[in-house]
């Protein structure tokens, strides 16, 4: 049986999104339906309504959502009603050699789900009947979704939802870019360039593997002074910055070990690179536009023995991974909480794109069910 639900889609570039009132329907084998508590507002949700990321319109936003699971397909034997879980917006199929070999980030499956379920189709429509693309194989911006099981991670019923939400992306990515890609050690010193929501969760990723110098890079001071309280020993505003990498240099007394791009362009990209001292490991976080260059100085490369690397969803492994940072963040290790600063009702959702577009500092989150 479908069921009705408002719903948060996107149908023309550079306009905000909808608030539609849309059908789901019930889930097919392999699937589950959920009932959405939370969904958290990212960048990339941003970047589906401006065309930075090129998706099919029109299109569910939505993938860093936690709910209750309402109804469970054939042959779905890992979720039961009423169980809590998580998106994961990578698909993850068990089976191929990417999650094979330990790196479900990269599954091949993932890369049929970006934008309808695994199977190429979706469960979701408009009011006259016309099927509606779902972001990353989630479309989790409504209150109810119909993902694949593989999109999906079970968690305790402990935590709440709310929190939890911000586990299926934004501090996966950033935590696990620290801790998974880059596997920073204690002790050493880390430059984080951008510190948006993925930005935060890179320098708690970087406290938490016990990094002694942790300096956080923005233009603004409101983000700096959150990035202190998400562990960043030192803050650096480049705003006016004739020369920030000699400055830098200074600061950390001659390079970092690791640098991280969560702003994503080529030319945080070189900065993080240029910071680095030789041996060090920079970590592309931040998504560029798809025709971005980056410039490195191959001489360099092979001299310095600097690495560079991507890091995709904090090279995730989710089944494994979420539950791990839900026990840091019981431990008071992670913390999750001071990053909600805002809240909306899902009809308040074009005014949470339109403050990230404007940069608001932490983490914007849509509640669903009581406003
Ligand atoms: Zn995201
Ligand atoms: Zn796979």
């Amino acid at each position: 049986m479908s069921l009705r639900a408002k719903a948060v889609v996107a149908r023309e570039i550079g306009k905000p999104p909808i608030i539609e009132e849309i059908e789901i329907e019930a889930p097919r084998r392999g699937e589950v339906t959920i009932r959405l508590a939370a969904c958290g507002v990212c960048h990339s949700d941003l970047s589906a309504t401006n065309g930075t990321i090129p998706y099919p319109l029109p299109l569910v936003l939505g993938h860093e959502g936690a709910g209750v699971v309402t109804a469970v397909g054939e042959g779905m034997s890992r979720y039961a009603i009423g169980d809590h879980v998580v998106s994961s917006f990578v698909s993850m199929c068990g089976r191929c050699h990417y999650c094979q070999t330990g790196r479900p980030q990269l599954c091949v499956q993932s890369l049929q789900a970006l934008y309808t379920l695994p199977d190429g189709s979706v469960r979701t429509r408009d009011s006259a009947g016309n099927a509606l693309n779902v972001f990353c194989g989630c479309g989790v911006m409504a209150e109810f979704a119909t993902l694949h099981g593989d999109s999906l991670v079970k968690i305790d019923n402990q935590i709440s939802l709310d929190r939890a939400a911000l586990i299926g992306c934004g501090v996966m990515t950033g935590v696990g870019a620290a801790i998974n890609t880059a596997r920073v050690e204690a002790g050493s010193v880390a430059v984080v360039f951008g510190c948006g929501g993925v930005g935060l969760n890179a320098v708690q990723g970087c406290a938490i593997a016990g990094a002694a110098m942790i300096v956080a890079v923005d233009t603004s001071d409101s983000k700096l002074d959150l990035a202190k309280k998400f562990g960043a020993t030192h803050t650096f505003n480049v705003d006016g910055q004739q020369n920030p990498g000699k400055a830098l240099y200074k600061l950390t007394g001659g390079g970092a070990d690791y640098a991280f791009d969560c702003v994503g362009s080529g030319r945080t990209s070189e900065q993080a690179w240029g910071i680095l001292r030789r041996g060090g490991t920079a970590v592309i976080v931040g998504i560029a536009g798809p025709e971005e260059p980056l410039t490195l100085n191959a001489q360099q490369v092979a001299l310095s023995e600097k690495t560079l690397t991507g890091s995709y969803y904090g090279s995730a492994r989710p089944s494994q991974d979420f539950p791990r940072l839900i026990a840091l963040y019981r431990a008071g290790r992670l913390k999750l909480d001071e990053l909600i600063t805002r809240t909306y009702s899902i009809d308040e959702a074009p005014r949470a794109i339109a403050d990230l577009a404007e940069g608001r500092e932490g983490r914007g989150v849509i509640i669903f069910g009581e406003p």
